[in-house]
């Protein structure tokens, strides 16, 4: 096996092998999840995805959440999986990215289903791709029950405008002095980061916020590819007062808001075809994406430690696994809170939990000592999402 070769908290190549296997474990999971659920079939709530076969489109469906979600539905729910992603192919002289992998590997698994599954590769952001994706849905003469968009880019290709957007994680309107943790050296180090500029605070938001899930939705709608009573939902985090100066608070937590916009928006667009659009709330956790958010590997450390000592620790795969095992119940049912948000974030966002966090992650910051945090376990997700 190769070295993995880690540059400021970013993985830059991966273990192929590693990656492929991962995506069997996840597999085995959700199998091994389903038939537990199966042998208690008495004590299960019937489920709206279970009742005929349905169709899904996966935006963003390599990595992550939005793996997680093509797993889930083709493995636990007999879904049709239709999964758009942005990752370098394997060639002679270069690597693949770990997402590549894991669409190998999941294509591999799902050959043994009764179910298809279409992988396509491409610029979500752009028209090629939206129309690749409504010829293969065409093709296989189908509606989509679910679109899952689960995007985390640095990037944004604005074919209309012919701009080039670049997304940041910055504080706005102060600076953030804080701490972080060096994934290879497991020390702590000093962040500051000043002030989001407006364009800076505009791009994030051309990129992260809802303007392009409105865009896929609305070809889907206009190609008549959104079966009636269908639903969308696009993932969002949270967090809490530990996480806000750098995420709810920044420029990430505003894109976030103009996401949770376009869901209303949608609703109220997708409203003649009983189309709904939901924005699920997701715990924190180690994805390529979010370990590149400053800050946050010192929470996430602190968080991990706290909630697997709670046995409430959960990774990609199980936050799925709840999200359509418990939060999309009967044969319409959303379940959401009192804001329309659908919530995996709970136990993240306990009091004592989040009070333990706190305590976790001052000591090592009074201390300079991280040995009361779950590093090693951080640091093994770190690792393991590029296949190490
Ligand atoms: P990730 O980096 O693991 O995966 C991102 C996915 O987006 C990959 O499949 C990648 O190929 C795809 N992608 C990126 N740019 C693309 C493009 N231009 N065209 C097509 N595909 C593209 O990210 P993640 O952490 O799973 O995040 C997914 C969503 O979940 C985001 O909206 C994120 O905010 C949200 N979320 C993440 C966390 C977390 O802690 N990681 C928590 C809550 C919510």
């Amino acid at each position: 096996m190769n070295s993995p070769m880690v540059r400021s908290n970013i993985c830059i190549n991966c273990n192929p092998e590693g990656c492929k296997s991962n995506v069997k474990k996840d597999i085995e999971c959700v199998l091994s999840h389903k038939n537990a659920m199966q042998k208690n079939a008495t004590k299960r709530t019937s489920h709206h995805l279970h009742n005929n076969p349905k169709n899904i489109l996966v935006i963003g469906a390599s990595n992550g959440y939005g793996l997680a979600s093509r797993i889930v539905s083709a493995f636990g729910y007999d879904y049709n999986t239709v999964g758009l992603s942005y990752e370098r192919a394997e060639s002679e002289k270069k690597q693949g990215t770990p997402g590549w992998y894991h669409n190998r590997a999941f294509e591999e698994e799902a050959k043994h289903l009764d179910t298809w599954h279409i992988t396509i590769e491409g610029d979500a952001f752009s028209k090629r791709a939206k129309n690749d994706v409504l010829k293969v849905a065409s093709e296989m003469n189908v509606q989509f029950d679910l679109v899952i968009y689960s995007i985390a880019s640095h990037q944004r290709q604005d074919e209309s405008s012919n701009t080039l957007y670049q997304s940041c994680v910055k504080p706005v309107g102060t600076t953030f002095d804080g701490k972080t943790i060096d994934v290879i050296s497991c020390q702590l180090k000093d962040i500051s980061l000043s002030p989001a500029t407006q364009d800076e605070i505009n791009s994030t938001i051309k990129v992260m916020g809802g303007e392009d899930w409105k865009l896929w939705m609305r070809c889907l709608k206009e190609a008549s590819l959104l079966s009636p009573k269908g639903l969308s939902i696009a993932y969002s985090y949270i967090g809490s007062a530990l996480t806000a100066p750098i995420y709810k608070d920044g420029t990430i937590g505003l894109a976030k808001k103009d996401l949770e916009a376009s869901a209303l928006a949608l609703n109220e667009e997708l409203k003649q075809i009983h189309y709904r659009t939901f924005i699920a709330c997701m715990k924190g956790i180690v994805t390529r994406s979010s370990a590149i958010i400053p800050s946050l590997p010192l929470y996430l450390s602190a968080l991990f430690k706290v909630m697997k000592e709670k046995g409430c620790h959960e990774g990609a795969i199980e936050q799925v696994m709840r999200l359509f095992g418990e939060k999309l119940v009967g044969r319409y049912e959303v379940v959401t809170d009192s804001s329309g948000l659908i919530r995996l974030d709970d136990a993240e966002l306990k009091d004592d939990i989040q009070k333990e966090v706190e305590c976790l992650m001052q000591e090592a910051i009074k201390t300079g000592s991280l040995e009361a945090l779950d590093v090693a376990g951080y640091k093994n997700a770190f690792l393991a999402t590029n296949g190490f």
